[in-house]
C-alpha cells in the first residue's frame, strides 16, 4: 500500500508541479496499553480512581497518543469513583478490551475456568464499548499456559470468540512503582517519592532501548512496539513525563491494531496460529542472540 501511495503521490507531483512529498516517517512507533481498568494497584492516601484515569486520559490527549484499556470487570467493586472510570475512558474515544473479569491466572485455573471468566467480563465491556471494537484480549500476568494443551484450548476459545491477542513487546514493570508509591505516600516520604520518579523514567528509558536492541538483534529492524502499562496512581502522576520521554527518544504513538499489523504479531492477531504470542526475548533467543537483563524494579522493602 505504501508503495502505491508513493507512486500516486509522485504522479500527482509530476502532473501538478508540486513539491515532493516528505520522506516517509522513520520514527519507531509505540502502541500504549493500560491494564487493570478501572482500578489497578493500591489506592494511595487521598487518591481517587476517577482522578487517576482522568490524569492519564489528559496526558494521552496532550500527546495525541492512542491507547487501549484492558478491563477487569471485577475490579473497583464498591468504589463509586472507580465505577465512572470506564465511561470516562470511552468518552475520550479510547478503546477497551478484555483482561478477564477477575484477573485470573490461566496456569492456576485451567482453560475452561479461564474462558468462563473471560466470558463473564464481556457484558460490561460490550455495553461500554458501544459500536467500538472490543475484541482484544490481554492475558492476566501474561500467562498463556505452560502446557501446550492449555495454551491451545484457550487460543482456540479466543479465536471462536473473535479476539485478537494484545502482545507485549515493551514493558518496564510499572506496576511495581504503583505499589511503592502507595507505601511511600503513607509514610509521607517525599524524598523516596522523588527517587521513585527518577527511577521510573530511567527504567522506562532503559527498557525502551532494550526493546529496540532486541528487535534489531533478532530481526534487523524496529517493529511497532506494544507497551504494557497499568491504570495506577503513579502511572497517572508520571504519564506526562513518560510520554514526553518517549517523544524525546524519537518514538511516535500508534494504535494497537496498527502496531499489530506488523508480521511479527501474526500469531497474536490470529489465535488459530500456534502460540504462544511472540516476544522479542523469544525472537532473540531463536536467533541465537543474548537477552539482556531487565532494568531493576524499586526494592520491595522501600518505605516498608
Ligand atoms: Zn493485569
Amino acid at each position: 500500500m505504501r508503495g502505491w501511495g508513493l507512486i500516486a503521490a509522485v504522479a500527482a507531483m509530476l502532473t501538478t508541479g508540486a513539491t515532493p512529498p516528505p520522506a516517509p516517517a522513520r520514527a519507531p512507533q509505540i502502541a500504549l496499553t493500560f491494564d487493570d481498568l478501572p482500578a489497578h494497584g493500591p489506592l494511595p492516601v487521598g487518591g481517587d480512581r476517577l482522578v487517576i484515569a482522568q490524569r492519564i486520559i489528559a496526558a494521552l490527549a496532550a500527546q495525541h497518543a492512542p491507547a487501549t484499556g484492558f478491563v477487569n470487570g471485577g475490579f473497583g467493586a464498591g468504589d463509586a469513583q472507580a465505577g465512572k472510570v470506564i465511561a470516562a475512558w470511552r468518552r475520550a474515544g479510547l478503546p477497551i478490551g478484555n483482561h478477564t473479569f477477575g484477573h485470573v491466572n490461566l496456569d492456576q485455573v485451567g482453560a475452561p475456568a479461564f474462558l468462563a471468566d473471560a466470558d463473564r467480563n464481556e457484558a460490561g465491556i460490550k455495553a461500554a464499548a458501544g459500536t467500538g471494537d472490543w475484541h482484544w484480549f490481554r492475558y492476566p500476568f501474561l500467562a498463556e499456559g505452560q502446557a501446550a494443551a492449555t495454551r491451545d484450548a484457550v487460543r482456540s476459545g479466543l479465536k471462536a470468540r473473535g479476539y485478537r491477542i494484545a502482545a507485549v513487546t515493551m514493558s518496564f514493570g510499572d506496576y511495581a512503582w504503583n505499589d511503592a508509591f502507595a507505601r511511600c505516600t503513607a509514610k509521607q516520604d517525599a524524598g523516596a517519592v522523588q527517587a521513585l520518579e527518577a527511577s521510573y523514567l530511567a527504567a522506562a528509558r532503559a527498557q525502551a532501548q532494550r526493546s529496540r536492541d532486541l528487535a534489531k538483534a533478532a530481526l534487523g529492524h524496529d517493529i511497532p512496539y506494544v507497551l504494557l502499562l497499568h491504570l495506577g496512581a503513579f502511572d497517572a502522576r508520571m504519564a506526562p513525563r513518560l510520554l514526553a520521554l518517549y517523544r524525546s527518544m524519537g518514538f511516535g504513538f500508534t494504535t494497537l491494531a496498527a502496531a499489530e499489523a506488523d508480521p511479527f504479531y501474526a500469531a497474536a492477531v490470529d489465535p488459530a496460529k500456534p502460540g504462544p504470542t511472540a516476544t522479542l526475548e523469544a525472537a532473540a533467543r531463536a536467533a541465537g542472540k543474548p537477552v539482556p537483563a531487565d532494568a531493576p524494579l524499586p526494592p520491595a522493602t522501600l518505605c516498608t
